[in-house]
């Protein structure tokens, strides 16, 4: 795994059309690698500008395949690749009910609102409050209003909205919370980073009529998913 740093914190100097620039040519990067299929989650990242979910003094850093440092106790926005890597494979699409768990930065969270559309719902949960606080910001601003913000512990889900068509999980868990996957509905799947020693397997899992089917699609970097399914 090739290494990174974080890079000090500094005064943003990019123009918006300087990121915007970034921004297209992340994402021609990310089509020529084979990790961003759909039109729709292209799109997405096309309309979310990945900046305006970033600490200005991290801000001119919003395109490079770095984790950056957040509000709140152990959280960090993940790279820009990360984004396909988790929905391409869940399959996230128009109409979904969708429930994310480690809400970050809140890019995920508008990337999400942007694919299922209106006919779609997107509740997502944050365990710290200050994060929470980040990410909601952030989405109130880039005009992501129509998100169901939780602040709880995403292991339990959200049973209210229940049930769900498809789970992201941003963050490392011993293994899959049972209660998520209660909540996935008929047919639902559900990605998240599985911890296994000392390496992180992020897991595909699908819910079919013959039970439930997993699949290890290759190896990860997440902060630990901490609360009652912590390690
Ligand atoms: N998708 C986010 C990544 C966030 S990092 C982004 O790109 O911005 C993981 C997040 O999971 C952190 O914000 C952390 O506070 C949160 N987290 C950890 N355990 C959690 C739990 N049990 N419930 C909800 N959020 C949790």
């Amino acid at each position: 795994m090739s290494g990174w740093v974080i890079p000090p914190p500094s005064r943003a100097l990019k123009s918006d059309e300087d990121l915007r620039a970034e921004r297209e040519a992340k994402i021609g990067e990310l089509g020529r690698r084979g990790l961003l299929r759909s039109v729709r989650l292209h799109r997405a990242m096309l309309n979310v500008a990945r900046e305006d979910f970033i600490p200005p003094d991290y801000r001119d850093h919003a395109y490079e395949e770095i984790p950056l440092p957040l509000p709140g106790e152990r959280a960090t926005i993940s790279c820009p690749h990360s984004y396909p890597l988790f929905y391409e494979p869940l399959g996230l699409g128009q109409g979904h009910r969708f429930l994310e768990v480690g809400v970050g930065s809140g890019y995920g969270t508008a990337l999400a609102r942007c694919v299922v559309g209106r006919e779609g719902l997107v509740v997502a949960i944050e365990l710290d409050a200050a994060t929470l606080a980040f990410a909601s910001e952030n989405l109130d601003r880039a005009g992501y209003t129509d998100v169901v913000l939780v602040h709880g512990d995403g292991g339990l889900g959200y049973a209210e909205h229940a049930p769900y068509d498809r789970i992201c999980v941003t963050a490392a868990c011993p293994s899959i919370p049972p209660p998520l996957i209660e909540q996935l509905g008929a047919r639902g799947r559900l990605i998240a980073p599985v911890q296994e020693r000392t390496r992180q397997r992020l897991t595909l899992l699908e819910k079919t009529p013959h039970g439930v089917r997993s699949e290890v699609l290759t190896d990860v970097l997440y902060v630990s998913l901490r609360g009652r399914y912590a390690r």
